[in-house]
């Protein structure tokens, strides 16, 4: 199989280049390198099965080469991390909406099956004990950068599910809850990247609002696998899937255990939300994903618990 990576060069598509690489596909990546980084495919170049192409998914001629020379896409390419959506609201919504809008009329150009990455910023406020696909969404004001960013999302799920339903195009949607691992930054956002690097460097781990707010982490090392399984699974296509984990843990506890682990002397400091992002910038209160479905139709299972996730950000940092 030959698979287009977009966004191939980032956290998560470097990942899933690596795993299809090893057994034995062959990858091209489109990534314009605005969050991505080289340096995240650099043992992938001058593998005979690898290319790597630089430039934007804003680029409808370069899209319609990738699409074309492959048999399967994976479109990663995305704005995302709430500090970069907060901070460049514009630019993320062209790549989030036009930028996706390409690639899937793309994809259907050439009758290629596509996976979208959509995100559990889906839900927005709902705090619902076990998110499930159908879930209803409750989300804020559109102005709010936040739910500007969930709204853009949506809308590329809907692209993708109606070219589905009306087009016959195999797409298949995966909304991603909080995914963790080695490579991973903390530039823009990303909790568990940060409170590792302010570990690692003594520094005081900034936990936003109470620290009261849950989240479930996924490791990379486990979302791979459900994207590359779900492509390739005719029953998957027209549907969505939750793809996160299931430890539920509040940030403030989440920094205690960082700091625990790395054997950090550092301390913990408050910080409110109006310092950290913008004035009258909500957070989700509570995210945690019903994974039936996904268990359902592949069989999967994560494999990695938290710790051992945390364990493997602090190994990739230190190195
Ligand atoms: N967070 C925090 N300190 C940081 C970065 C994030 O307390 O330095 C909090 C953030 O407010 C949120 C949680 O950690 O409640 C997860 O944030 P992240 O941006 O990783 O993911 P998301 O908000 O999209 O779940």
């Amino acid at each position: 199989m030959k698979a287009l990576i977009t966004g191939g060069a980032g956290f998560i598509g470097s990942h899933l280049a690596e795993h299809l690489l090893a057994q034995g596909d062959q990858v091209i990546v489109l990534d314009n390198l605005s969050t991505g980084r080289h340096s995240n495919i650099e043992a992938l170049v001058g593998n005979p099965n690898f290319e790597f192409v630089l430039g934007s998914i804003l680029n409808a001629d370069l899209v319609d080469d990738c699409v074309s020379r492959a048999d399967v896409v994976f479109h990663l390419a995305a704005a995302v991390g709430v500090e970069l959506i907060v901070r460049k609201p514009v630019e993320s919504l062209r790549t989030n909406i036009i930028g996706s809008e390409t690639v899937i009329e793309k994809a259907h150009k050439y009758s290629r099956p596509v996976l979208v990455t959509s995100t559990s910023e889906i839900y927005g406020k709902n705090t619902s004990d076990l998110l499930s696909e159908e879930d209803d969404r409750i989300l804020g004001s559109p102005l709010k950068s936040r739910w500007s960013y969930s709204e853009a999302k949506a809308i590329e799920e809907i692209l993708a599910y109606t070219y589905w339903r009306e087009k016959g195009l195999p797409t298949v949607i995966v909304r991603l809850f909080n995914t963790v691992g080695p490579r991973q930054v903390g530039h823009y956002g990303m909790v568990i990247p940060r409170f590792v690097n302010q570990a690692l460097r003594g520094q005081a781990l900034t936990v936003y609002g109470d620290g009261s707010q849950t989240r479930c982490f996924l490791d990379v090392g486990d979302a791979v696998p459900a994207l590359d399984t779900l492509i390739r699974t005719d029953a998957a296509h027209g549907n969505v899937f939750n793809v996160g984990g299931s430890d539920e843990i509040s940030i403030a506890d989440l920094a205690a255990t960082v700091i625990e682990r790395s054997k950090s002397q550092s301390v913990i400091r408050k910080v409110s939300y109006e310092d950290a992002y913008e004035d009258g910038f909500e957070d989700m209160q509570r995210r945690v994903p019903n994974t039936a479905k996904l268990r359902e139709f592949i069989g999967w299972e994560p494999t990695y618990s938290l710790p051992e996730i945390i364990d493997r950000v602090i190994a990739g940092q230190r190195s």
